[in-house]
């Protein structure tokens, strides 16, 4: 190794093991409580994965657990984390590790691999982190580090990561790999920050070339990031004090999640005319008035969620199905719901308690 990686390495380190945060995941060396916190890392901020993780150790202290637990729950404990797949991997990946490897997850990189989820990410996150092997991983905030440090031209994205990850195999020790990803990855968080990095307090400022070449606010270039609208016309059907909702299906977006009726308003339809069709469609129902209750609107990544609820009275009540359910307020906060649907029983719930 060249003197100057050995350099930047101690620097890096030394500067972690000082101003590292206090995190609930770095106080344990249970290798299935680190793999919990990689896998809600990603996507979601350290501030918000906090309290599901505390709550999330507490229903399920093992793997076994998880395996345990029917689907519907795991989605459950998962509500609002978004991005539900990674809660459905999991629960099968834990599943895998009961029947084949005794509830212990696999040391070898290669196993962990083909486990549900694991894909380069976690995978390496889980062998340098809980297995203290060497391996590299990259995400957001090694990917914009690092193209500071080399002051790589161009955008965020994985066309730069042949160039990162031949940096950060010359850089990871063969011991203590996993401190010196956490490393990078707060430096990235705290000092590197995406906009207003604070070079003055950075450790390895020496070894930066953007930093030298003073361009480091212009890397990476910044991406437009185009938020879409989606607005979405919900009914509320009522039958005495229960409501009606629904299980989505088990592929595609907020799949198996449940929610209360309704859909997309197209081009050149009121949210009415929309609710109108789509109850006809999804339920073969007709509806006979629909009086506005509330507007909800929630943010995902790409996207803007725009949801106007009503309050429906339908001419015929839709027929029995597996996946339809009748349920007063109270049980509907037992069943896992997109964050706007949960929005909207936390509402309804408050104007019936006022
Ligand atoms: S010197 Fe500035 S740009 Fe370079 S790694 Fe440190 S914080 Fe990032």
């Amino acid at each position: 190794m060249k003197p100057e990686q050995t350099l930047f390495r101690r620097d890096l380190i030394n500067w972690y093991q000082k101003h590292a945060r206090r995190l609930p995941w770095r106080q344990t060396r249970d290798p299935y409580k680190i793999w919990v916190s990689e896998v809600m890392l990603q996507q979601t901020t350290v501030n918000a994965v906090i309290p599901y993780y505390g709550k999330w150790i507490k229903i399920f202290p093992t793997i076994e657990t998880v395996a345990g637990a029917p689907v519907q729950k795991i989605l459950k404990v998962w509500q609002g984390l978004g991005y539900y797949q990674r809660a459905k991997n999991f629960h099968k990946a834990a599943q895998i590790i009961c029947t084949q490897y005794r509830g212990q997850l696999p040391r070898d990189p290669e196993k962990l691999r083909t486990l549900p989820g694991f894909g380069p990410y976690t995978t390496g996150a889980v062998a340098s982190i809980a297995f203290d092997l060497p391996y590299t991983i990259i995400d957001a905030n090694v990917r914009r580090v690092v193209m500071r440090l080399l002051a790589l031209d161009g955008y965020a994205d994985t066309s730069q990561d042949q160039r990162i990850e031949e940096f950060l195999q010359k850089s990871i020790p063969r011991k203590n790999a996993g401190t010196f990803n956490q490393a990078l990855m707060e430096l990235g968080a705290l000092i590197c920050r995406n906009r207003g990095p604070l070079c003055l307090l950075c450790p390895v400022k020496n070894h930066c070339a953007a930093y030298q070449k003073g361009i480091q606010e212009i890397i990476p270039k910044p991406k437009k990031k185009i938020i879409q609208d989606l607005d979405v016309a919900i009914g509320i059907l009522q039958r005495g004090d229960k409501y009606l909702i629904q299980k989505r299906p088990s592929k595609g977006l907020l799949a198996d999640l449940w929610e209360f009726p309704g859909g997309k308003i197209e081009k050149g339809e009121t949210p009415q005319e929309a609710l109108k069709r789509e109850l006809k469609e999804e339920l073969d129902i007709d509806i006979t008035t629909s009086r506005h209750l509330m507007n909800v609107q929630h943010f995902y990544t790409q996207f803007r969620v725009n949801l106007y609820v009503f309050h429906c009275r339908p001419k015929s009540y839709p027929h029995h199905h597996a996946s339809r359910k009748w349920l007063p307020i109270n049980k509907l906060t037992e069943y896992p719901m997109p964050s706007g649907s949960a929005k909207i029983v936390a509402r309804l719930q408050k104007n019936i308690d006022k």
